[in-house]
């Protein structure tokens, strides 16, 4: 089953306790895309300036991903900078510069109009829902990710598109920022009443923690003795956990809870090296392997 997104791409300045780089492809819709296209066909749809080379558009060639939707116009790709903690929890962001995203108006391409699964990655909350409207009849599932940035700026937007979700996808301050709960299982309470009947909270380090009527699943992070660089962590989770579920084509809640546990996997090979480096040079087989582990390494008796 195909599964639509619309989302940033961008190029990124980092800089963490391992290295520094100062035009790294990044964006929320690329890490997304790509860890997705290891389950299914993916459509993107987003806009790139003349800045973005033939060079960086082959992250998406070889892969099962469409790029019809991703249009290219005159001036600069979004921008993004960040720096990390010592321990790599914490974030600042140092610059975004909307650049060619400010004026986008999407336009899906006939094809992807019929896509069934829908993630509204990172990206402004009214842009979003105009590509949701362009989506033919009911999806079978749409998640959404957003950031601080659009929940400070943007927020009866951000909240005027919730209405129009099924799963909440985002980290757990910015759950904490949404919801104005410190709780996260008080905050699940609050974002249920604002359109979503799932949420999913990413947790660095720490994991995953999936809230719905039926109770509380959580996740494991994969530990690593030298993550590098968290950017695009949470994308690419939310890659691993569309991806699988549009292949499966089904949200279950068998489906979900293994849909967790490949967005952790692909968190975690994301995290390995810096920027796409790590998920560009994946294999299927390595992600069925880590899955193995984690199995492993949650399984217990009573
Ligand atoms: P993550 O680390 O998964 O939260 O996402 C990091 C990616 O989000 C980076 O590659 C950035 O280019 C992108 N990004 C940062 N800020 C924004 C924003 N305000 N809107 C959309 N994308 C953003």
């Amino acid at each position: 089953m195909s599964l639509l997104v619309v989302g940033s791409v961008a190029f990124d300045a980092l800089e963490s306790p391992y290295g520094k780089v100062d035009r790294a492809l990044g964006g929320a819709a690329t890490y997304f895309a790509v860890a997705a296209s290891f389950f299914t066909h993916v459509n993107l749809v987003g806009i790139v300036g003349d800045d973005f080379t033939e060079i960086d558009a082959q992250i998406f060639r070889g892969r099962t991903i469409d790029v019809e939707g991703l249009e290219r116009t005159t001036g600069k790709t979004f921008f993004w900078s960040g720096v990390y903690s010592e321990n790599l929890n914490e974030r600042t962001t140092l610059v975004t510069d909307l650049n060619v995203f400010a004026d986008f108006k999407p336009k899906l391409p006939e094809k992807y109009r019929s896509s069934k699964y829908v993630f509204l990655a990172n990206i402004a909350p009214d842009l979003q829902r105009d590509v949701l409207k362009q989506v033919k009849g009911t999806p079978k599932l749409v998640a959404l990710d957003t950031m601080n940035y659009w929940i400070e700026r943007t927020n009866s937007e951000l909240r005027e598109t919730l209405r129009h979700v099924d799963i909440l996808v985002i980290n757990d301050s910015e759950t904490r920022q949404l919801s104005s709960e410190h709780n996260l299982l008080r905050a699940a309470k609050h974002i249920f009443k604002m359109g979503p009947s799932t949420l999913v909270v990413k947790r660095g380090e720490y994991g995953a923690m999936m809230v719905d009527k039926r109770g509380v699943f959580c996740v494991p992070a994969f530990p690593l003795e030298e993550p590098h660089d968290p950017t695009g962590a949470g994308d690419s989770f939310a890659g691993g956990f569309m991806g699988y579920l549009a292949s499966a084509g089904k949200a279950n809640d068998l489906a979900l809870r293994r849909a967790m546990v490949y967005g952790s996997v692909m968190g975690s090979f994301a995290v390995e090296k810096f920027g796409l480096d790590r998920l560009r040079a994946l294999k299927k087989p390595e992600i069925t392997a880590r899955a193995r582990h984690f199995y492993k390494m949650t399984q217990f008796t009573l």
